[in-house]
This record gives C-alpha cells, structure tokens and sequence, in this order.
C-alpha cells in the first residue's frame, strides 16, 4: 500500500467506523450466527495474490459483521461494558501509527513518561492514596494486573524464607475466575486457594478470613495474598476493605506479610464522581489496586490501570536484565518491561490520554451518574413487578434479578431476550439459583435504552 493509498483507504475506514458507531445501535445486540458459520464464508486457502482494500472492506460487510456482537450498543447490558469513545479509536490508530514497542524507556521515552504522567492524573482524578504517584502500569486487563499482584506476594513470600508450596491465596466466594487463574499460573495449587466466606449482601465476611488464615497457619501454611472485590462481577459485592487489611495486618507476622490486592476492576472509575468515592474506601491499606479503564471510562480494550504502593517487590518478581536489553538509562528510569508479564509493550497511554483530554472527566462523571440513576429506576419499576424478585442490593449500575416462577422461567426470559436481538443480558448463580444480570454501562445507552429493555422484559416474562 502506498502512503497515497494508505490515506485513501483510511478514509475508507475511519467512514465507516463512524457510520458503525451512528448505527450500533439498529444491529441485533447479540450475534446470530451459529458456530462454523463465519469460517464456512471464508475461502479455504489465503489469497495468492494482494487485492484492493475495498474488497476486503466489502467482506467486512458481508461476512464479519454478522457475527459480531455490537459491545458498543446502547442495548449491551452483557457483562460490563467495553466502552470505546471516538477519540480512544483515534489514540488507538495513533498508536498503531506510531509503531512503538515501549518496552523500556529508551525504546521510546514519550511512551514511558506519558504513561507515568496520565496515570498520576488518575490517581489525583480518583482520589487514590499518594502512595501510588510515580508506581502506575498500564496492563493489558484485570487479570494480569492480579497476576503481576500475585507474582510480586509469591516472591516477597519466598525471599522472606517461604516456600513456595506452604503459600496460600485467599478471596470471596464472589471474586473473579482471573484470582484462581492468577494463583494456578504462579504455582499455587487449587486446593491452596481459600474461597473465603461471604455475608448476605455477599462480601467477604472479615471474620471468615480471619478464621481461614488462622487454620492455615496452625496448619504449618503460609497466607501470603488476599484480594478484596471492590465490586464483584456476579452482584457488585463490595468487600470491606478497611476490616479485611485490618486482618491482614494483624496476621502479617511472617514471610513478608500478607500482600492484599483490590480488584476494582468495574466499579474503581465510579470514584470519578466524588458521591461514588466510597467505592475505593480502605484502598489506602492496599498493596496493590486495579480499576479498567477499559469498561467504565470509555478507553478502548486494553487498558488496566495497575498501581503498586511500593515498587520494589513487583520489581524484584519481574525484572531480568539480559545485555541486549540494558540501555544507558538502565536503573535510573521505569523500564516498563519490568513491571508486566510480557517484554513488548504498545503505546497505550495515548488513548487514556486523548480521552481525558478531549471528552473530558466531566462528561465521563455524567455518564456514571446517568447509569447509576437509570439502574435504580430499572430497579424501582422491577419492584413493583411481582413475577420479578432483585436477589442482590443494587449497587451503582449493576442490577441483578430473577423470575420467582424459578429457574426454568428465568432462563427462558434471558434466551428470549438474547434471540430478539433487542437487547443482551448475561446469566450468573446466586445462592445456588439461576439470576440475570443487567448491567448498565453503554457510553450510547439513554435512559430510552433502560426503559426499552423494561418493557421487553415484561412483555417476555410470560
Ligand atoms: N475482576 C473483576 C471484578 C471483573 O469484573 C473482571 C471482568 O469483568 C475482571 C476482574 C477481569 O477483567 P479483565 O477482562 O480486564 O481481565
């Protein structure tokens, strides 16, 4: 392609994203197309020959677009959100434009401190504790950022005599499949992770904790790494984070003590507004702290906010020097090789940057308003309601629910919402039964969307 195709062609493209964006919302929310379908539609072998760009713009059309599921309607109630505002997708192309690989300072300095800077604007935006200035990452997600968590607990644990198979890694019942994920890659086994007691708005019990972590060390076990939810994906449950560090304080005798973690993964970006602050309550206790800007906030996947309140442990798990590696500066800056998994690193300040600059935190603080507000109105329509029962406290804009004609009933209603295309919800287990989430958390989504989708869940609950 030449530069003078490549400007025609990205013309094509950014039209057509634009015209997406305009239309997201007149697409049946959830894809359609069964499993095979869209391999079926693709020719056996790769082309042997190049073919103009607006051939494979018109297979976009024709055979990619059918299978997606629009993640960006303003009737994706799935999950949680993945928001991407206009100008994220232009950081993002920026980046792609820009081709850094940013694995260490010297390999393009702007990525490093860009990266450093935005994400102290974002401690100062959400209020976090002073310790976490100058010790932010962009991850790629959640997960990696509790694994990176995991792996700098495993080896303070092991540096301060532990070994490896006495360690024990501690959550909720309610706590994100990334923490048992996290723990199994760092070589902690199954039956070595405690899924620790939760209380009827199903947060972790501080009692439970204390109990389990005592067992374990009558038992010869060493209880290394605790993750609070501040915000769990089933019902939004918040641990209480002040009580639990309380406990892991007291039984940090040993070993480098125990290293907690809060996953805030959804809800951290709520405390954009300052009535919405509690959700990072306690978070001063915190070793490590994660939020996705990637949901809630309107910056394209990927972009986990990771902040540590001291460096060195993370440092001390992640860094390998090897000679090609080193650089002038090598010790005296943030090589942020050293601070995640993988070696290379793309650019991905400049979305966050873009976005905090050109939508702005006012209008991101508007639109959690707007959610948090439509979510109680959803729920107080629901109450009124007999056929449909609210089976966890609504918490900001996540409101889950059940049909009280039972289990069968409510997943009827949840794959007839999903085959009208109208609308997409997602399945969870609560207390042992079938419940649907309902998660409010489209950047398109009006307050039109939420009564839209009331009123097709009446007309479907039979
Ligand atoms: N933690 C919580 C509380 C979540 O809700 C999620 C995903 O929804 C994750 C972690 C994992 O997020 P990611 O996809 O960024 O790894």
């Amino acid at each position: 392609m030449t530069p003078e195709e490549f400007r025609a062609n990205g013309h094509l493209l950014v039209d057509w994203i634009a015209r997406y964006l305009d239309e997201v919302g007149d697409y049946p929310v959830l894809s359609q197309v069964q499993p095979g379908d869209i391999r079926a539609k693709l020719p056996a072998s790769p082309p042997s020959s190049p073919e103009p760009f607006t051939a494979v713009l018109d297979d976009i059309d024709g055979v990619i677009m059918p299978g997606i599921t629009h993640w960006q309607s303003p009737n994706f109630f799935a999950y949680f959100p993945a928001n991407r505002s206009p100008v994220s997708i232009l950081g993002e192309l920026l980046s792609a434009g820009l081709g850094v690989q940013g694995m260490s300072w010297a390999t393009s300095p702007s990525a490093t401190e860009l990266e450093t800077h935005v994400l102290d604007w974002m401690v100062e935006l959400l209020d976090l504790p002073a310790v976490f200035v100058g010790n932010g990452v962009i991850q790629d997600s959640a997960s990696s950022a509790t694994l990176c968590a995991i792996l700098a607990a495993r080896d303070r644990a092991r540096a301060a005599g532990a070994s490896i198979e006495t360690l024990v890694g501690y959550a909720s019942s309610q706590a994100h499949s990334s923490i048992e994920k996290g723990l199994r890659i760092a070589g902690i086994p199954v039956d070595r992770f405690r899924k620790v007691d939760i209380d009827d708005a199903f947060a972790m019990r501080p009692e439970a904790l204390a109990a389990a972590i005592a067992a374990d060390r009558a038992n010869g076990l060493v209880p290394f790494f605790v993750c609070a939810a501040a915000g769990a994906t089933s019902t939004l449950a918040f641990d209480p984070v002040p009580e639990i560090a309380a406990v892991t304080k007291d039984a940090s005798a040993d070993f480098g003590g125990i290293w907690l973690h809060v996953d805030a993964a959804m809800s951290g970006i709520a405390a954009l507004c300052s009535e919405f602050r509690w959700v990072n309550k306690g978070v001063e206790h915190a070793d490590s702290y994660c939020t996705n800007a990637h949901k809630w906030m309107g910056v394209s996947f990927d972009c986990t906010l990771f902040y540590v309140a001291d460096r060195l442990p993370l440092l001390d798990a992640l860094s390998i020097l090897p000679p090609f590696l080193r650089t002038a500066q090598t010790g005296s800056v943030i090589d942020y090789r050293d601070w995640q998994v993988p070696l290379g690193r793309r650019f991905r300040a400049l979305k966050l940057w873009f976005v905090l600059r050109c939508d702005g935190v006012d209008a991101i603080a508007a639109m959690v308003r707007d959610h948090v507000a439509w979510t109680s109105e959803l729920s107080a329509a629901m109450a009124g309601d007999d056929r449909f029962e609210i089976v966890a406290p609504v918490a900001l804009s996540l409101l889950v629910f059940r049909l009280r004609a039972g289990d069968d009933a409510t997943a009827a209603l949840l794959s007839a919402v999903k085959a009208s295309g109208r609308a997409d919800l997602t399945q969870t287990i609560v207390d042992g039964r079938l419940a649907v989430r309902v998660s409010i958390g489209s950047r398109l989504t009006e307050r039109r969307h939420v009564q839209a989708l009331w009123e097709l869940l009446q007309e479907l609950a039979g």
